[in-house]
C-alpha cells in the first residue's frame, strides 16, 4: 500500500477508501460511458473536515484527486485516470437547514438533486434547479459544473439559483461562506469562481439554495409553428404576455418525425408535416384564472398564424407525453449517437442547424440509416443535436466533433451550453472562448491548485 493510501486509510477508516476490485465499476465514468480505468482508490469523507483532510494529504502527496457526485455528467468531468484518488461526495449527504424567513435551503453536496427538491416542497417551497437525472445527480456536482436543464428560461443556471457556497480548497483550507442574503457586495464574490468550474479549483462540500415560491398552477401545450420567425414570435409574446414561460422547447421536422415514428415514444400530439415544433410550459400562482388565460393567449397565437396547430394538456399524462416526445428517448436506441450541447444567439438558431446539417450532409448523406437532428431549450440559446451516422474505414466520432463545433466556432456559439467541457470538448475550448481568456483561467487554477491536483486534464 502506498504512503498516501496508507495516510487516507488511518485518516478516514479502511471502510471508506477503497482500492482494487472493491471499487465499483460504476465509479469509472459519468454517464457519457467516456471513463475507462478505475481509479486508484475511491474515498468517501462523511464530514467536511474529512473533505479537509483528505485533501491535505492528497496535497502534501502531489496526488491527484477527481471529485464525483452522481456521475451523471456528459462531457467526462468526473472521470478517473488509473493514477487518481477519486472522492465520492455520496456519503457528505442531508439537508442542513430550510430558512423559511430568508427563502434558502442549505444542504451538503452529496445530497441527491430531487431529495432537495421534495424537501424545499415540503416546507411550501419550489427549489427551481431541475434536470432529467434529478433522482441521482447531486447537488454539489450540479453547482460544480453549473447545471442547467429545463427550467432556466424562468430561473437561470444554478449559478443563479446560488446564495452560499463552502469549498475546500486543494491543500485542505475550507472556504465557508454560507451567506443567505440576496444582496451581499463585501469583496470579490468568490463562490462564482467554484460555480462551473468542473471540480478543477476547489471541491464544493455545501450549498445554501435560493428558494421560489411553489407555482399554484402548471398549464403546458404542444404546438406546431410554419417557420423559425414564427417560433421566435411565439416566444417574444410569451414573455410579454405571460410574463415568461417556465419552459419554451423546439424541435426541428426532423428530430419530430423521427421521435414520434419511433414505438418507444407512444405519442404524437400533432401531425409530421409542420415546419416547427415547440412545447411550451407556463406556471403561474392563479389556479383559478391560468388556465383560461393560457387558452386565450394560444387562441390570439392561432388567430394571427403564428402558431399552424396546438394542443394543451387536460391532465398530467398529457403533460408527460408531451414531454416524453421532447426527451427524446428514442434517439438513444441510434448506432453511436453522438450528442452536442451548443448554444447560439438566440436569432441566429435556425441558420446554424440549416448549416449545420448541410456540412454534416456533405459527408453523410442524411438519408435512410443517417440521422441528425435538432432540438433544445431554444428560449436559453441552447440547442441539443443528435447525429449517427454511418462512419466510413477511419471515420468516428471526431470527424463529427470537427465539423459541429466548427460551425459553432463561425457562428460565434458556446461548445457548451450546460453540459460543461469536462474532456470530451477541452480541444475545442478555444472555439469559444479567446486565448487571454484561457490564459486566465490557467492563472487561476495555478494560483488556488499550485500542484494541479484537482481534476487535472479537465477543462482547460
Ligand atoms: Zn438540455
Amino acid at each position: 500500500m502506498s504512503d498516501v493510501i496508507a495516510a487516507l486509510s488511518a485518516a478516514l477508516g479502511s471502510h471508506n477508501v477503497l482500492t482494487g476490485a472493491d471499487i465499483g465499476a460504476k465509479y469509472k465514468s459519468d454517464m457519457s460511458g467516456s471513463g475507462e480505468s478505475l481509479p486508484r482508490a475511491l474515498i468517501r469523507p462523511r464530514s467536511v473536515a474529512e473533505v479537509s483532510t483528505a485533501l491535505r494529504l492528497c496535497h502534501e502527496h502531489g496526488t491527484a484527486v477527481v471529485p464525483q457526485g452522481g456521475l451523471t455528467g456528459l462531457a467526462g468531468g468526473a472521470n478517473p485516470r488509473g493514477e487518481d484518488i477519486a472522492l465520492s461526495l455520496e456519503l457528505l449527504s442531508g439537508i442542513e437547514e430550510i430558512d423559511v424567513q430568508a427563502g434558502t435551503l442549505t444542504a451538503f453536496a452529496g445530497t441527491p438533486l430531487a431529495r432537495a427538491q421534495d424537501a424545499a416542497a415540503a416546507a411550501g417551497f419550489l427549489l427551481p434547479l431541475d434536470l432529467g437525472s434529478r433522482g441521482s445527480a447531486q447537488i454539489g456536482g450540479n453547482v460544480a459544473t453549473n447545471a442547467g436543464g429545463n427550467r432556466v428560461i424562468r430561473y437561470g443556471m444554478a449559478r443563479a439559483l446560488v446564495l452560499g457556497l463552502e469549498v475546500v480548497l486543494a491543500d485542505g483550507t475550507i472556504l465557508t461562506h454560507l451567506n443567505k442574503m440576496l444582496k451581499n457586495n463585501a469583496g470579490f464574490d468568490l463562490k462564482q469562481l467554484f460555480i462551473g468550474s468542473e471540480g478543477t479549483l476547489g471541491i464544493i462540500t455545501r450549498v445554501v439554495f435560493r428558494l421560489k415560491p411553489l407555482p399554484r398552477s402548471t398549464a403546458t401545450a404542444f404546438c406546431a409553428a410554419p417557420d423559425f420567425k414564427s417560433v421566435l414570435n411565439l416566444l417574444g409574446r410569451a414573455e410579454g404576455e405571460l410574463g415568461g414561460p417556465s419552459a419554451f422547447e423546439v424541435m426541428w421536422p426532423d428530430f419530430y418525425r423521427f421521435v414520434t415514428a419511433h414505438p418507444a415514444t407512444k405519442a404524437q400530439p400533432l401531425p409530421q408535416d409542420h415546419g416547427f415544433y415547440v412545447l411550451i410550459e407556463h406556471q403561474g400562482n392563479d389556479a383559478e384564472a391560468d388556465p383560461a388565460r393560457f387558452e386565450a393567449f394560444l387562441g390570439a397565437a392561432l388567430e394571427d398564424d403564428i402558431i399552424a396547430d396546438a394542443v394543451i394538456a387536460q391532465n398530467e399524462k398529457d403533460a408527460q407525453s408531451f414531454w416524453r416526445v421532447r426527451e427524446g428517448l428514442a434517439l438513444d436506441t441510434l448506432p453511436h449517437l453522438v450528442n452536442f450541447d451548443v448554444s447560439l444567439p438566440i436569432g441566429s438558431i435556425d441558420d446554424f442547424a440549416r448549416d449545420c446539417r448541410q456540412r454534416l450532409a456533405v459527408r453523410w448523406p442524411l438519408e435512410g440509416e443517417n440521422h441528425a437532428a435538432f432540438f433544445g431549450h431554444i428560449g436559453d440559446s441552447n440547442l441539443h443535436i443528435c447525429v449517427s451516422v454511418a462512419y466510413g474505414p477511419g471515420e468516428g466520432m471526431h470527424d463529427v466533433d470537427e465539423i459541429v463545433y466548427a460551425t459553432v466556432r463561425d457562428f460565434n456559439g458556446s461548445v457548451s451550453a450546460e453540459h460543461g467541457i469536462g474532456t470530451l470538448k477541452r480541444d475545442y475550448l478555444g472555439h469559444s472562448r479567446s486565448a487571454a481568456e484561457i490564459e486566465v483561467m490557467r492563472r487561476l487554477k495555478a494560483a488556488l491548485d499550485p500542484k494541479g491536483i484537482l481534476n487535472p486534464g479537465k477543462v482547460i
